[in-house]
């Protein structure tokens, strides 16, 4: 399957932080004919290993497998759903959305619904409505009917969107952030083919929540070198400044120098960079954009661990859908595996 099917199926997976099951099967599927061993650890991140000829240095990629989403908070007499947020969400971006609760009796369709704007009063129209005067309507009568349907309290809900193609090289979907990463991930395993060093390749849990997964990923794996797979934000649409963020859309993996929780070990950088250039795959440099990748977490584990991140730069994301290209991902897996593969030339 390429990267794209790949992609496809991640993409329209459900795994709201917290509840990646379904995802993390998939994942599991998919890595399993280009490793050694699968093992699910107890807060349930996936780890595969694709064992060297020699034991070290250890590598450990990852990236992670839920996405941002809501939960079912509170069902009203009436049965319309309130919820909370699970990771950063706009609230901007909420209203009218087409959403899908995830049940234990199955999904169900809803749309985020609010006070119609017909009947607020000049000052509220001119104001944004925050999530906590917003509700999920599933077309339940009342609450008997809601709880016969099957939500329940502490339910996830995912956007409803399914991945598509624009062109040949631009895709749409939701959760890029960071099923792209999965799906870079498995083209990486694909590309490292008797490889002296061990690569133990992690789909972690609950990283839009604080990078919860990676901690104890990385502190059973006891990795040497750790490279994060992610998005980043794409800066080239109206109203971005390129001093806020220079990296675009097409223009190549984004290698990290420093954001908000990580600075890039130098000799990691020196290794992605020279991997770049040796194998003429064309990069972009960030460096100063809040927010974190798993990295930061990988690199503050046990002694620490020399880390970095590859990021695909993509729009709009944290909305119910992103956009990105198909060849920048292509690239992303091979910088990371054409770094593994001269891995011990730096450590
Ligand atoms: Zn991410």
């Amino acid at each position: 399957m390429s990267l794209s099917g790949n992609l496809e199926k991640l993409s329209n997976a459900c795994g709201v932080t917290g509840r990646e099951e379904e995802v993390r099967n998939l994942l599991i599927k998919l890595m399993k004919p280009h490793v050694d061993e699968i093992t699910v650890d107890k807060l349930e991140n996936v780890i595969a290993v694709k064992k060297g000829k020699k034991s070290s240095p250890k590598v450990m990629i990852a990236a992670h497998m839920d996405e941002v989403g809501l939960m079912v908070k509170n069902v009203t007499k009436q049965g319309f759903l309130q919820f909370a947020k699970m990771g950063g969400i706009d609230d901007r971006i909420l209203l009218a959305q087409k959403v899908i609760v995830h049940t234990q009796k199955g999904p169900l369709q809803g749309i985020i619904g609010s006070k119609p704007p017909h009947i607020q009063k000049e000052d509220e129209r001119k104001k944004v409505v925050t999530y906590d005067h917003l509700f999920i309507d599933i077309g339940a009568e009342n609450l008997k009917d809601a709880n016969k349907m099957g939500v329940k309290v502490g339910d996830p809900v995912a956007f409803d969107m399914k991945y598509a193609k624009l062109s040949s090289d631009v895709v749409i979907g939701k959760a890029f952030d960071d099923r792209v990463g999965c799906a870079i991930m498995i083209e990486t395993l694909k590309q490292v083919k008797n490889i002296d060093c061990t690569v133990c390749a992690v789909g972690t849990v609950q990283e839009e929540v604080g990078l919860r997964g990676a901690a104890t990923a990385t502190f059973g794996i006891d990795p040497d070198i750790g490279i994060a797979l992610d998005v980043t934000v794409a800066g080239d649409v109206p109203g971005v400044r390129e001093f806020d963020t220079s990296v675009k859309m097409g223009k190549g993996p984004v290698i990290t120098v420093a954001d908000s929780g990580l600075i890039t070990h130098p000799k990691v950088l020196r290794m992605l960079m020279d991997a770049a250039e040796e194998n003429k795959i064309g990069y972009q440099l960030e460096t100063g954009l809040p927010g974190a990748t798993d990295a930061a977490r990988i690199s503050l584990s046990r002694q620490g661990v020399p880390s970095g991140t590859i990021s695909v730069a993509t729009r709009y994301i944290h909305s119910p859908v992103g956009m990105l290209s198909l060849t920048d991902a292509e690239n992303s897996a091979k910088l990371t595996a054409a770094a593994i593969k001269q891995i011990q030339k730096h450590f």
